[in-house]
């Protein structure tokens, strides 16, 4: 079957993830999928095709060549789509030889992904285009990524002129709520490292996100009537508030970019009483990152300095940056490099502002830099991908199987 045809299909399985049923995988739908797509490994002819009970599907392609010591290489795709946005009844449609023009989703209810509000949409004139409906999200993030490593697969067993070692794939669920590599099975899968393909846009390689922590700051006040409140009140909301102004104004998401770290507010659940402040922190560098945290605490000892007993912090770890894991074997990523560019593709090296599966799966033992699969503005309706992106993506992968085996 043909890439497009393949990824056509997908979409229109609903599998959006939840983060409120504590199951894995955390909704139905992503089994069935998970299912179709073990039905569909084991007919193309892919072997020890294995699916558990947690919704994780494994599967080999047995190397082709004579050489020894040719590292077992892993890529892996998501099977879920973002909770942000229904997935249920996607209609996709393809634009064909985008005209640089608006592009109306949908007529009857208004909708047009335009270029003047998403100017990436005019990289890609000229180019045939898949979106929505303009009602659901359209799901290349991320079963582009799974169209695109089936597809290459296959297309290894219709060449076997290209020589390439054992091959791995894995498709997981409940990545977008941040748990695709909770059970994933380093140890069975075998690999010596893998690649995710979940980036975006042609061309983007990342080995390198955020170091992630949640601090939780809570605040005691005492409440008495307003009208008699004089040297008796403390008013938790006050306090909060005067927590939050002291840390950098500047160092917010809507300030940062790059590799600039940041404190993010994410809610106020305030009364008199009883005031909870829920940041989370970011930061590439470790150090910086472990001095953030370091100053929610300096910042509440001040705090109780006036207040006395008023502030506690608690701080969770979530996740680290993969760049420790990655960079002491960066001919993994040099690899992925020397893939787009024997393509004609450009690699774009950006950190990552945010976390991914591959980040855990690094920390878990199996290093594993993010490749683009092509799509743009993803977890909405305005999310598209080109085709040609795709068909890069899936030429990639072929390339990195091929240079592997080439290089030992
Ligand atoms: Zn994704």
């Amino acid at each position: 079957m043909n890439l497009t045809e393949r990824f056509l299909g997908y979409v229109k399985i609903d599998t959006q993830s939840d983060e409120q049923t504590e199951l894995t995988p955390s909704t139905p739908g992503q089994m069935d999928f998970a299912r179709q797509l073990r039905d569909e490994l084991i007919a193309i002819g892919l072997q020890e095709v294995t699916l558990d009970d947690n919704g994780y599907l494994y599967a080999t392609l047995p190397a082709n060549t004579d050489k020894a010591g040719v590292p077992v290489v892993g890529f892996i795709a998501h099977m879920d789509t973002s909770p942000d946005m229904s997935g249920k009844g996607v209609h996709p449609r393809i634009v064909q030889h985008y005209d640089g023009l608006d592009i109306v989703l949908n007529a009857e209810k208004g909708i047009v992904l335009q270029p003047s509000y998403y100017p990436e949409l005019l990289d890609h004139k000229g180019e045939d285009l898949i979106v929505t409906d303009g009602t659901t999200l359209l799901g290349a993030d991320d079963k582009a990524g799974i169209a695109e490593i089936i597809t290459a697969m296959e297309y290894l067993m219709a060449h076997p002129e290209i020589k390439h070692g054992k091959i791995r794939i894995a498709f997981n669920p409940d990545e977008e709520i941040g748990l695709g590599a909770h059970k994933f099975d380093v140890q069975k899968f075998g690999c010596e490292w893998a690649y995710t393909m979940d980036g975006g846009e042609l061309g983007e390689l990342e080995y390198e996100n955020f170091n992630a922590a949640v601090a939780r700051v809570s605040f005691n006040g005492v409440n008495v009537h307003p009208g008699s409140a004089k040297h008796k009140m403390i008013n938790a909301n006050r306090v909060a508030i005067q927590f939050a102004i002291m840390l950098p104004r500047w160092e917010t998401p809507e300030h940062t970019d790059g590799y600039e770290g940041f404190y993010h507010l994410m809610s106020i659940d305030g009364s008199v009483e009883k005031t909870v402040l829920t940041y989370i922190i970011r930061d590439h560098d470790r150090d910086r990152f472990e001095r953030r945290k370091k100053e929610f605490e300096h910042l509440t000892r001040k705090i109780n300095r006036e207040f006395p007993n008023c502030a506690s912090v608690e701080i969770k770890d979530q996740y680290y940056n993969m760049r420790e894991k990655v960079e002491p074997i960066m001919h993994i990523v040099e690899i992925a490099k020397q893939a787009m560019v024997e393509i004609g593709v450009t690699p774009k090296v950006q950190p990552i502002r945010g976390g991914t599966d591959g980040a855990q799966l690094s920390f878990k033992g199996l290093p594993c830099p993010n490749i683009f699969a092509g799509g743009l503005n993803f977890h909405g309706r305005y999310e598209f991908i080109p085709i040609p992106n795709m068909e890069k993506a899936m030429m990639t992968v072929i390339k990195i199987c091929e240079i592997v085996e080439r290089t030992v």
